[in-house]
């Protein structure tokens, strides 16, 4: 397929400023920068128009979407339960939040999404399929990360076993004995033999559709899971993803679980790379964060998410001073509880000034923005084909609106776009030289229909109680050293 067209007269960032350019791309890549070219293909005015490479939203779970602003005010632990009671199990709405996400992505300034996929117990494959249905259609780059385990949800919590001289443990109260686990549904062998057909039926890189390796974290993993997905990362040259240490209780656990950091653990077994991207990264320690520096994996910040859910703040700026990539994500919808990754980079930037007093630390706009194209691509193993604006590179590119209102007065277009509010700014969005948004709106589907689907699919609710929520509490209580009163 030929993508031929030329950006005329738009503004770009370059080193000491901004530089008023035209850019061509020619076969989906680009192919000169410069101003006043020959016009190849298409037209494209970019008078009073901002162009970025494309950003990655870097970690989400898309079904999520269903219950965002409904869930509780919980930490992680306790979260997850109530999420897992109430998720959704159809395919049909794992189709429609998958595009409402990609729209979402879209509109805020993503070219590429990492999606975290909760699969729909018995219909793996099958809920695969859909979301890669939903990305295809839409044009999205994405990245399908199937999220595994094989332990049940209460093995993710600590034991407390190191605290058997607690007070409360020994008081016999049943509702503070340890919790017994169920085993998990599905044999660890079962869910890689999954993946494994995953990969065979949907990893298409070539086509914008990739699947990677993605246990869901040390809480909830065993070792042969996570050395399965090492074996099938390197057999398939597939990238790999994980959630690692969100929450002090995970911190707790890896203590539990292997008597050193959940670090320290990843690396003696291989799951640590250029290629791994690892959401959150709460709670290391500067050990820790040597060890990602020395192996180069990437953190994936999620801000909003452990603002949510308590988590904590992030090290971001002891990341990179280490030399860390870093770069940002949504986290899923029901702890964010949107999927505006402009929102994401503000946040994700500006949190740390209260951490860190030296000011000469702090994530500039600029960099933000680095961080979020450039930063996002390399633990994708993409780095050579994306996430810049270079001649040779991919055209996954981004417009803004500079005459939009939340971008005016004119000022530094890139300081506003990271600092301020911007709302409907995205002008136009293509992802490997295909245009999908065009004036601000998706071509590719109907965004009207979608919204039907969404509102028709669903119902104004308020209050409900999860049950698992009121089995685990106590022990979480207890676990966690929080009073009773
Ligand atoms: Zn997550």
């Amino acid at each position: 397929m030929n993508f031929n067209f030329t950006i005329q007269n738009v503004l770009i960032a370059v080193e000491d400023g901004y530089a008023n350019v035209d850019v061509q791309v020619v076969d989906g890549t680009i192919a000169a920068i410069a101003p006043r070219l020959d016009v190849v293909g298409t037209a494209i005015n970019g008078e009073n128009k901002l162009l970025l490479p494309g950003f990655v939203n870097a970690h989400t779970h898309s079904s999520e979407m269903w219950q965002r602003g409904i869930m509780s005010a919980l930490p992680l632990e306790l979260w997850l339960a109530e999420l897992y009671d109430f998720a959704p199990l159809e395919r049909e709405k794992v189709y429609l939040s998958a595009l409402g996400t990609a729209v979402e992505t879209l509109l805020s300034g993503g070219t590429s999404v990492v999606d975290h996929l909760v699969l729909i117990p018995g219909k793996e494959l099958e809920t695969i399929a859909t979301a890669v249905r939903a990305y295809r259609e839409i044009g999205i780059r994405a990245f399908v990360a199937p999220l595994i385990q094989d332990e049940s949800l209460t093995a993710g919590i600590p034991s407390g076993e190191t605290q058997q001289n607690d007070s409360r443990l020994k008081s016999g109260n049943s509702s503070t004995a340890l919790l017994t686990h169920e085993p998990y549904f599905r044999s660890t062998a079962a869910t890689l033999e999954l993946i494994e057909e995953a990969v065979r039926q949907f990893h298409r890189p070539d086509e914008g559709v990739s699947i990677l390796v993605a246990p869901t974290g040390i809480q909830l993993c065993s070792d042969d899971l996570f050395e399965g997905c090492i074996e099938l990362s390197d057999r398939y040259k597939l990238c790999r993803h994980s959630h690692l240490l969100e929450t002090k209780a995970q911190e707790k656990l890896a203590q539990e679980k292997y008597g050193c950091s959940a670090v320290e653990h990843l690396k003696r077994i291989g799951y640590l790379g250029e290629f791994t991207t690892l959401a959150h990264c709460v709670w290391l320690t500067d050990a820790d964060i040597a060890i990602l520096a020395q192996t180069k994996s990437t953190v994936v910040h999620n801000p909003l998410s452990n603002l949510r859910l308590g988590s904590g703040i992030a090290p971001i700026l002891k990341y990179r001073q280490a030399g860390v990539n870093v770069t940002f994500g949504c986290d899923g919808a029901s702890s964010n509880d949107s999927q505006d990754l402009l929102e994401a980079i503000k946040i994700g930037s500006i949190l740390h000034n209260v951490t860190d007093l030296d000011y000469q630390h702090w994530i500039t706009p600029r960099q933000a923005v680095e961080m979020a194209s450039l930063g996002g691509v390399k633990g994708l193993n993409l780095a050579d084909q994306l996430g810049s604006l270079t001649v040779g590179k991919k055209a996954d590119l981004v417009l803004y609106d500079l005459t939009s209102l939340s971008l005016l007065p004119r000022t530094d277009p890139i300081g506003l776009l990271v600092l301020g509010r911007p709302t409907n700014v995205v002008d136009s969005v293509w992802v490997n030289g295909k245009q999908i948004v065009a004036d601000g709106q998706v071509t590719t589907i109907n965004v009207q229909e979608l919204r039907h689907s969404l509102f028709h699919h669903s119902q104004w609710e308020a209050q409900r109680k999860s049950q698992t929520v009121t089995q685990i509490e106590a022990h979480y209580r207890t676990v966690m050293g929080l009073s009773d009163e």
